[in-house]
């Protein structure tokens, strides 16, 4: 799949591309495009375009603007989706300062400085499987999105071939058109809400494969007069949206969470691994559930997580165990959502769970038994922490974090606390109408 410059030009010239989409992520993992007509393909291949930086969120300031993006050969591909002015192929790029270094406040390039410490502690690869969720709902007149979801369907409903129905088996064959492995896809609990998993892959692509499912789920639901979103909790009283992240090291010998011999037949490198998440799992949900209406999902009854805790037997936990070993051995963390920039948060994990093995930490012992029966008294004997409540909660756990603010590296981190503050100070200036309703009568 690794194609050259030449070739991509070859591609670009048989296939009839018209128009190449430059991509890259900022800080708070949207999609960034500059596009450029194909008379400019030398340019881009050559490496030389360059972007305003001063105008993304979380870059650089203006006396220092100029970036350059340097494609990625080996993200190249078409779009299959026909396009009213001739084909659009894509490039993913990492950004580079005007001198040629990459440029540290670039998520993408934060996550390969990871991989890099990865490597250095043994592994070869750190494996990702997403399991994104999302709503679809209806369209008004103006094709502005409604509340009104396109269906009632519950959790693998398949009776009714509904809009909603079509409109993801057409996700997955554009998906698989652009070589995604669909694993499953399927209706989720909430009405209107849908799921689908594809194979996992190294870090780097997997978060590049996040990003592309995103565009593309949003792109075909338009075909549908539908509208796609990613937001964790759209609706109060239904089950929010997660992107639960399973993930696995593997080194020369295979998948280095599996020990035939170990506890449940895993390593002591996932034992130590697992604890590292645990530990920092307060500081990491400020990465992995970054927006206020992250929380609005973290709430009991929704099979959502609200406690730090593991286990291999049931589904409430922060990180499950699911049961298949060998190759496929793997931790599940649960708490992730789908608007978390992709590749902050998998840094970020990845870097909570090399200290981890580090510091040889072990993990709390397992909870086997519904946390939600739990009374408070006896959450706090089992020591079991509640995961933060509010960004603000998550912001100040993050802040007092050295392990997850060095898996963000200085400049990542100051832009992500100063976007992430001016987001939680907006918000609590606001009143809502729930508040008006509770308080205006009575006080
Ligand atoms: N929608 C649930 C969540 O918010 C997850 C449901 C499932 O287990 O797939 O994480
Ligand atoms: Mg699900
Ligand atoms: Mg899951």
């Amino acid at each position: 799949k690794n194609l050259t410059a030449a070739e991509i030009k070859q591609i670009t010239a048989e296939e009839n591309v018209q128009f190449l989409r430059l991509m890259f992520t900022d800080i708070n993992g949207i999609i960034k495009n500059v596009e450029v007509p194909i008379s400019q393909i030398d340019k881009v291949l050559a490496n030389k375009v360059m972007f305003d930086g001063s105008s993304i969120d979380g870059f650089v300031r203006i006396e220092e603007s100029d970036m350059l993006l340097i494609p990625d050969l080996s993200t190249f591909l078409i779009f299959p989706w026909e396009a009213e002015h001739g084909k659009v192929a894509r490039l993913i790029c990492d950004i580079h300062t005007p001198d040629g270094e990459p440029f540290i406040g670039d998520p993408r390039n934060n996550l390969r400085r990871m991989m890099r410490e990865m490597q250095a502690a043994g592994f070869s690869r750190f494996n990702i499987g997403p399991e994104p969720e999302f709503f679809l709902f209806k369209l008004d007149e103006n094709k502005q999105p409604t509340l009104d979801l396109n269906d009632d369907g519950g959790y693998f409903d398949f009776a009714p071939v509904d809009l909603g129905e079509n409109c993801r088996r057409d996700i997955v064959l554009e998906l698989e058109k652009l070589g995604f492995e669909v694993e499953a896809s399927h209706h989720e609990v909430g009405a209107g809400q849908h799921e689908i998993d594809f194979k996992y892959a190294d870090a780097l692509e997997a978060a590049d494969n996040i990003q592309t499912f995103k565009l593309v789920v949003k792109t075909i639901a338009r075909k549908y007069d539908l509208h796609a979103t990613f937001m964790p909790k759209p609706l109060a009283n239904i089950a929010g949206s997660g992107m639960h992240i399973n993930m696995s090291l593997s080194n020369a010998a295979g998948n280095a969470f599996y020990d035939a011999n170990g506890n449940e037949q895993l390593s002591s490198t996932a034992e130590h691994f697992l604890a590292g998440i645990m530990d920092h799992a307060r500081a990491l949900t400020a990465i992995n559930n970054p927006i206020v209406n992250s929380y609005k999902r973290l709430v009991p009854g929704f099979e959502a997580p609200v406690y730090i805790a593991w286990s291999g037997h049931n589904r409430s936990p922060l990180i499950r165990v699911p049961q298949a070993r060998g190759l496929a051995t793997r931790l599940e963390l649960r708490s992730v959502d789908p608007s978390a920039n992709p590749y902050l948060a998998i840094a970020s994990i990845l870097g909570a769970g090399l200290a981890g093995l580090a510091a040889k930490a072990t993990p709390v012992a397992p909870v086997n038994c519904n946390i939600y029966d739990l009374t408070p008294e006896q959450r706090r004997a089992a020591q079991i922490e509640d995961l933060p409540s509010t960004l603000h909660n998550a912001l100040k756990a993050l802040e007092a974090d050295e392990v997850v603010k060095a898996a963000l590296g200085p400049h990542l981190y100051q832009s992500f606390m100063e976007s992430k503050r001016q987001e939680w100070s907006a918000y609590r200036q606001t009143v809502s109408g729930w508040e008006r309703k509770q308080y205006m009568m009575l006080y």
